[in-house]
C-alpha cells in the first residue's frame, strides 16, 4: 500500500530543526531587516549569511532543486514539508535560498541555460550573492501572453529588445531579468516568443516606476513598470532556443505555482493559530469567545478547509516527483493555485474579524495576509484561467454519451438490468 501519511522520523528531525531555527533566529529578523531582496543592504547580510551558513552545513540549502541542476534533490514532498514552516516568514525562504521569484528564474537556467549562462548567472544567483526577475507580464494584456507586443530583433549579433512590462517583482533589486519577447510575428504566439537574459544595468532598461501593494507607501514597492527601449544584448543572452519561450515558461511557471501553495499553507496555518489563540483568551460576559457555537463554527470551518489544502497540496507535490514532468500534473497544480488564495483569504479574515479593531489595525499582520491572498489570486494567472485548465483537464477523461439519455438514466438502466437478468427474473415469477 503506498497511501502514508507520516514522516519519515529522520526527515522529522530535519523538520524540527527548521522549525527551531525559523521560530528562533528568523521570525524576529521579520521585524527589523529590510528588504530580502537587496543585496545591498550590507548590515542585513551580515546577519543573514551565518543562519544561511547553518542551513548549508544541515544541506538544506537550495532545496527545490535536484542535485543534477545543483540542489539538493529532496523532492517536492519533502520540500512542501519544509516550505510550510518557511512561509510563515518573510525571511525565511532566503535563508534557505529557496525565495521565488529567484527558485523560477534557477530552475529555467539550470535546465535550459549554456554552461556560459549558468556561471554568470545561475551560480551567483544559487550562492545568494544577487537577486533577478520574471519580465512577462505586460501592461494592456497581463493574462494574455498570446497578445504581448514586446519585441527583440536581432541586429547585427546583437538583440534589441523594446516593449514594456508590469509587475515585475523586485526588478528594482534584480542583477538581472529574464524577459519574454516576440521573435517572430509570422507564426503563431507559441513559436514566435523567445526568452531573453537581460542584465539590470544594460541602457534602456527604465523602470518608470515600482509600483507597491496595499497600505504600501508610493515609491516604497518592489512591482516594477518596466520600459525596455533599444535594450541591446549580445546574441547569446537569449535563453533557450529562440521561440521555445512557452515551454520555458511552463517549467518556470509550474515549479513557481506549487511553491507558492506550500507556502500558503504555511501562512495559513499562522492565521489559523493566531485565531484559536485569540478564541481561548478573549472575553465576553458569557465566557471566552472559543465558547460560542458561532466562534467554533469559524475554527471548524478553517480547520477543515486548511487540512484539504494542506492535502491538495502534499498529494501535488508527491505526483510531481512521481511523474518528474510538470506538464502530467497541471491539472493539479492548477487546482492548488486556484484554492490557495481562497482558502487564505477565508482563514486570515475571519482570524482578523476574530481580533476586533486590533484585527484591521497596522499592529496585527491580517490585512497584508489578506492583500497577500488577492495576489496569489492574480500573480501566474488569475484564478479564472486555472479553473479553465482544471475543467479542460478534467472533461479530457470523460466522453459524451451515445444516444439521447444519460448514461445513469435509471429507466434505461432499469430495461438493461431486466434484459440481463431476465432468465432468472421469469424463473422467480414462474416459481412464486
Ligand atoms: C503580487 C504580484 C506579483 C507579480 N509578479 C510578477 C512578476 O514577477 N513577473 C511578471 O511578469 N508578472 C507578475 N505579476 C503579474 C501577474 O502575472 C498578472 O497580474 C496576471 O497575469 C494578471 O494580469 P493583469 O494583472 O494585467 O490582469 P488582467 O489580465 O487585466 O486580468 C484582470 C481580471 O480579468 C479577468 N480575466 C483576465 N483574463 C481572463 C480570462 N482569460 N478568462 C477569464 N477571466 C479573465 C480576471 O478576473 C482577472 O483577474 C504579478 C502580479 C502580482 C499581483
Amino acid at each position: 500500500m503506498a497511501w502514508d501519511f507520516e514522516t519519515e522520523p529522520e526527515f522529522q528531525e530535519t523538520l524540527d530543526w527548521v522549525e527551531t531555527l525559523v521560530r528562533e533566529e528568523i521570525e524576529p529578523l521579520d521585524l527589523v531587516l529590510g528588504n530580502p531582496y537587496d543585496k545591498s543592504d550590507t548590515k542585513a547580510l551580515d546577519v543573514v549569511r551565518p543562519l544561511q551558513q547553518q542551513v548549508r552545513d544541515r544541506g538544506l540549502w537550495a532545496a527545490h532543486l535536484g542535485p543534477e541542476l545543483g540542489g539538493q534533490g529532496y523532492g517536492q514532498l519533502k520540500l512542501a514539508l519544509m516550505n510550510e514552516i518557511l512561509g510563515q516568514s518573510r525571511w525565511a525562504p532566503t535563508v534557505f535560498g529557496c525565495q521565488a521569484p529567484d527558485t523560477g528564474n534557477a530552475e529555467i537556467l539550470a535546465h535550459f541555460g549554456t554552461s556560459e549562462q549558468k556561471e554568470r548567472y545561475l551560480e551567483p544567483l544559487l550562492n545568494g550573492e544577487i537577486s533577478s526577475a520574471y519580465s512577462m507580464t505586460e501592461p494592456h494584456v497581463g493574462a494574455d501572453p498570446t497578445l504581448f507586443k514586446t519585441r527583440a530583433e536581432l541586429d547585427g549579433d546583437e538583440w534589441v529588445i523594446n516593449g514594456e512590462k508590469w509587475f515585475s517583482s523586485n526588478a528594482r533589486f534584480a542583477s538581472f531579468l529574464i524577459v519574454m519577447a516576440v521573435t517572430n510575428t509570422e507564426v503563431s504566439a507559441y513559436q514566435g516568443m523567445s526568452m531573453f537574459i537581460v542584465p539590470a544595468d544594460t541602457p534602456g532598461v527604465n523602470i518608470i516606476r515600482n509600483v507597491g501593494l496595499g497600505t504600501e507607501r508610493e515609491g516604497e514597492g518592489s512591482h516594477a513598470y518596466i520600459r525596455y527601449e533599444n535594450v541591446r544584448i549580445p546574441q547569446d543572452h537569449l535563453l533557450g532556443e529562440e521561440g521555445g519561450a512557452f515551454a520555458i515558461a511552463q517549467t518556470r511557471l509550474g515549479g513557481g505555482r506549487i511553491h507558492h501553495g506550500m507556502r500558503t499553507v504555511g501562512q495559513c496555518r499562522r492565521a489559523f493559530d493566531m485565531m484559536c489563540e485569540r478564541a481561548l483568551s478573549r472575553q465576553t460576559r458569557d465566557g471566552p469567545l472559543a465558547s460560542m457555537g458561532i466562534v467554533q463554527e469559524q475554527i471548524a470551518d478553517s480547520w477543515i478547509e486548511l487540512e484539504q489544502f494542506r492535502l491538495l497540496v502534499l498529494r501535488t507535490a508527491w505526483l510531481i516527483d512521481r511523474h518528474q514532468d510538470y506538464r502530467r500534473v497541471r491539472k493539479d497544480i492548477a487546482a492548488v493555485k486556484v484554492t490557495m488564495p481562497k482558502v487564505l483569504a477565508n482563514i486570515a479574515q475571519r482570524a482578523l474579524h476574530l481580533h476586533g479593531a486590533l484585527g484591521v489595525s497596522n499592529e496585527m499582520p491580517f490585512v497584508g495576509m489578506l492583500i497577500g491572498a488577492e495576489s496569489l489570486a492574480l500573480a501566474d494567472g488569475p484564478t479564472e484561467v486555472h479553473k479553465v485548465t482544471v475543467a479542460r483537464q478534467v472533461l479530457r477523461e470523460y466522453k459524451p454519451v451515445d444516444g439521447l439519455w444519460p448514461s445513469a438514466h435509471l429507466p434505461t438502466r432499469r430495461a438493461e438490468a431486466r434484459a440481463r437478468f431476465a432468465e432468472v427474473l421469469e424463473h422467480e415469477v414462474a416459481n412464486s
